[in-house]
């Protein structure tokens, strides 16, 4: 079997004028990456990344974006940067949260990815709630067979996705693999993942319900009503699981523990990332892998994603920056270089991982739910899907016929 190429740049004796941003140059431009090349003058290129969540500190800083953008410009290309709405988790905040178009722009900006700042526009992907999408016919899905993808990346002409590699609190690790699985989705494609779709949407507490309406209007789908006593009424039959009506309900009492809706979370971790990758394969068929390349920079290397607001310990030192137009190969690549690694002294690594090696263990089996210990997944991980997490995301990714787990480490640092 071929073997993938992953390009990787190294953080070994950075300097003044050899900072990782100027070996990011140096990757773009190199002979066998062509990078340069690969865009067209005049093609729109979406550069997807993930803005991180309110008052996240370990997401990937807008410098590394605004780089991307000079070197699109500079290839002659026209730049927009990309996120897509998230789930409605934090209707606390809601001109500052993931779970809607305008609220991200303003967490955008307060994080440093502005138009200004990017030299670029900073757009959603999937729109003002996560709904503008083009669906995918993927056969080859094991649980989503029409998937989801954001419009915007599918109307771009070339996709750069830059993800900051690390480990993930559900799915044991974040790369490549879940930026098209749940970062390329619509908020259908992100609720089918975590939650199967809406039949685990429900309404907890109908009695703090004040009949605002406000969920009514945001729902895609127009699951929600009021009844004879102003109270919320769902019907779930073409809920999708966006959780835009978690978002848009602002009652004092959702700012506390008896939010109106909820979710029930149980699908086991394993089948989400199953759900994940379908997702992820839908995607790839409807970008079509000659206009999608891959770009991970494995540094502030968590446990936690970067929706996770509590941004998380550092784990092992910082990897570097990795390149593939394969996106299991670079992932792979990732995986491998982070397992090895020393950790971080006085970090969980050394500290919370029961590991003789005294290096990060990807499969963490010996963790129980409560401890406060941190494995490259985190506890979030439920305790039958921790031994084969990162396993089962790489394995599904290649049943999708999405890239190889054989791959060829290219060191272009020099
Ligand atoms: S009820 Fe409507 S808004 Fe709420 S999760 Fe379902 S589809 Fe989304
Ligand atoms: S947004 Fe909340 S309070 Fe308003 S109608 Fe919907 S459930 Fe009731």
């Amino acid at each position: 079997m071929t073997k993938s190429k992953v390009y990787m740049i190294n953080t070994n004796e950075l300097k003044m004028g050899d900072s990782l941003i100027d070996r990011l140059e140096k990757l773009w431009n190199h002979t066998d990456v062509k990078l340069v090349e690969w865009i067209k003058k005049g093609e729109i290129v979406a550069i997807k990344t993930h803005f991180g969540s309110r008052n996240q500190t370990r997401h990937l800083r807008s410098m590394y974006i605004r780089k991307i953008v000079d070197l699109v410009h500079s290839a002659g290309g026209i730049p927009w940067v990309v996120e897509g709405v998230g789930l409605g988790w934090d209707s606390g905040n809601p001109e500052l949260t993931m779970s809607n178009g305008p609220g991200f722009i303003n967490l955008a900006n307060r994080h440093g990815f502005s138009t200004g700042t990017m030299n670029a526009p900073v757009v959603m992907g999937d729109g003002i709630v996560g709904t503008e999408v083009f669906h995918v016919q993927n056969d080859k899905g094991k649980y989503i067979k029409n998937v989801a993808m954001a419009m915007g990346l599918r109307t771009a002409d070339k996709v750069i996705i830059v993800s900051r590699f690390k480990g993930h609190d559900g799915a044991g690790f974040g790369g490549a693999l879940k930026q098209l699985g749940i970062g390329c989705v619509g908020n259908e494609g992100k609720g089918g993942a975590h939650w199967g779709g809406g039949r685990n949407i429900y309404v907890k507490h109908p009695e703090n319900c004040t009949g605002c309406g406000n969920c009514l209007r945001i729902c895609p789908y127009g699951c929600l009503s009021l009844d004879e006593n102003n109270r919320i009424v769902f019907d779930p039959t073409n809920c999708i699981a966006c959780t835009m009506c978690f978002s848009k309900c602002h009652h004092e009492k959702n700012l506390e523990k008896e939010r109106v809706f909820a979710a029930k979370r149980r699908i086991p971790n394993v089948e989400q990332v199953e759900r994940m990758m379908d997702n992820a394969g839908g995607v790839m068929k409807g970008i079509s892998p000659d206009r999608i390349r891959f770009i991970n920079i494995a540094i502030d290397i968590t446990s936690h994603c970067d929706c996770m607001s509590a941004g998380g310990s550092i784990l092992v030192p910082d990897q570097g920056i990795f390149y593939s137009p394969d996106p299991v190969a670079i992932d792979q690549a990732c995986v491998d270089q982070v397992t090895k690694a020393r950790g971080v002294p006085m970090s969980p690594a050394e500290t919370g991982i029961d590991s003789p090696s005294g290096r990060i263990e990807p499969i963490f089996d010996a963790m129980e739910p409560d401890e406060p210990k941190l494995g490259l997944f985190s506890r979030f991980v439920d305790p039958e899907s921790r031994p084969i997490i990162t396993e089962t995301q790489l394995a599904a990714a290649v049943a999708q016929g999405i890239g190889s787990r054989e791959y060829e480490l290219i060191d272009i640092t020099q």
